[in-house]
């Protein structure tokens, strides 16, 4: 089995450290890892790729949302990580210990699994990847466009500074809930939604907080908004719920050709929730006392004790690029492509999806674990064809790359034309 060591730059003198790369990823949440596992798919040699997170603990999902019952079946989950294993194995020759990821086997294939279940495999590649491509502790203060290529600035633990040169950068930096504005006054009622979507995040906040959550304002009718209510009702919490669209939930039906489609794939209700909330709007006068519904423009939320904002997700703004926040430079990227208006940096994940007409026209957000790799076999033509504008020779690229393998390097023009 390969080592499974990270690189450090406490252990690593900085100036024996070559810093150019092919292709840079920044962050390890599950749309990273994918990528970093698309590139490697791809037959992009290991030591061109820098990997850069703070943690490498997979992202929101293994953290905030890890209580949070998801709406994706383990089958097609365990289909996705299979096929990561089979790439690590074969090509980069690294043993598998299945005993490390029990929970997600031993449940059924049509499940629908928390997301700890789910991302307990995904920290397992997480942890094969990183002693396979080279990555950083660390995060990313800035990219920079320079003469050479793109150029990063990662700051590690310790407060450090380190430069690094990419031709290609992706950045899947990940999301956070966008929120209702309060006033200044009321922003103390903000309920965060990793709170909101779990219940036992609810339980503990209740523990700590007793007699505080009477009466909670539930802004949205996202999948989020109709799991918070849920959790929120069966906490014994009064809600009020505000939407400005109807549900919707996802369905099977079959096309014109027969074939068996979801309608709704992404955007729509699934699973335990969607069946909780039908129950919620057949029996709406059992829950008369504890649910009411307001359809159009928000109350006066000074009447509540506590907001929950589940208006959807806006990407984080952790980066600087070519000195101006990532999300104004970033936020006209191309929804088809992952491309952005600086050559060479791509986007993805929940912080800027890729969006697919659903064949029923509607327009979607495609995120999740199984979302995210398909779409990134199409993206990977995508990131490998399209650098960053190179004012160095293809072929002197492969004397800057971090030899982490033994084996000669072959150049990297050689290389990206046999792919
Ligand atoms: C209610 C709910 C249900 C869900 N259900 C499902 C489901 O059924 N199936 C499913 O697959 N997913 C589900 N999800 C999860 C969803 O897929 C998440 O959106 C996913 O975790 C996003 O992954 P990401 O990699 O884009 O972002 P994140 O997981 O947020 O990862 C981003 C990473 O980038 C790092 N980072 C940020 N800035 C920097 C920087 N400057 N430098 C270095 N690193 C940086 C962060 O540390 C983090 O590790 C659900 C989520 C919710 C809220």
């Amino acid at each position: 089995m390969k080592k499974l060591k990270r690189l450090e730059h406490e252990s690593l003198p900085h100036k024996s450290k070559s810093t150019r790369y092919e292709f840079a990823v920044i962050g390890a949440g599950p749309a990273g890892i994918l990528a970093v596992a698309a590139l490697l798919k791809k037959g992009i040699p290991n030591d061109t790729i820098l990997w850069i997170d703070p943690e490498f603990k997979g992202g929101a999902f293994g953290k905030q949302w890890a209580n949070v019952p998801g709406n994706t079946e383990v089958g097609k989950y365990r289909a996705v990580y299979q096929q990561i294993f089979i790439i690590l194995k074969t090509q980069h020759h690294v043993s598998l210990d299945k005993e490390l990821f029990l929970m997600i086997n031993a449940l059924k294939s049509d499940y629908a699994c928390s997301l700890k279940a789910a991302a307990e495999p995904l920290q397992l590649i997480t942890n094969l990847i990183c002693g396979t491509v080279n990555s950083i502790e660390g995060m990313v203060l800035s990219i920079d466009t320079v003469p050479s290529g793109l150029s990063l600035v990662v700051t590690n633990s310790r407060g450090e500074h380190i430069p690094y040169i990419a031709r290609r950068v992706i950045v899947a930096t990940g999301a956070e809930a966008k929120s209702v504005p309060l006033p200044l006054k009321e922003s103390s009622k903000a309920l965060p939604l990793e709170i909101a979507l779990s219940a036992v995040n609810l339980q503990n906040y209740m523990a700590k907080n007793p007699g505080k959550l009477t009466h909670v304002a539930v802004v949205g009718s996202s999948h989020s908004a109709a799991l918070a209510v849920m959790n929120l009702i069966k906490a014994h919490v009064r809600v009020t719920q505000f939407m400005n669209k109807e549900y919707r939930f996802a369905t099977t039906i079959q096309d014109e050709k027969g074939i068996k489609r979801i309608q709704y794939d992404n955007t729509g209700l699934k699973g335990q929730v969607a069946r909780w909330t039908k129950q919620l709007l057949t029996n709406q006068e059992m829950y008369a006392s504890q649910w009411q519904l307001v359809m159009g423009d928000l109350d006066d939320l000074s009447k509540y004790s506590h907001v929950v904002s589940a208006i959807g997700l806006k990407a984080v703004d952790t980066l600087k690029i070519n000195e101006k926040p990532s999300v104004y430079v970033l936020f006209s990227y191309n929804k088809e492509t992952t491309e952005t208006a600086i050559p060479g940096i791509f986007v993805t994940g929940a912080g800027y999806p890729r969006q697919v007409r659903d064949f029923s026209g509607e327009i979607e957000n495609n995120v999740g674990v199984t979302k995210f790799w398909p779409d990134f076999q199409c993206a990977v033509e995508t990131w490998i064809k399209k650098p960053a504008a190179p004012t160095v020779s293809l072929e002197s690229m492969n004397l800057f790359s971090q030899q982490k393998t033994s084996r000669p390097l072959e150049p990297m023009g050689k290389i990206l034309a046999k792919l």
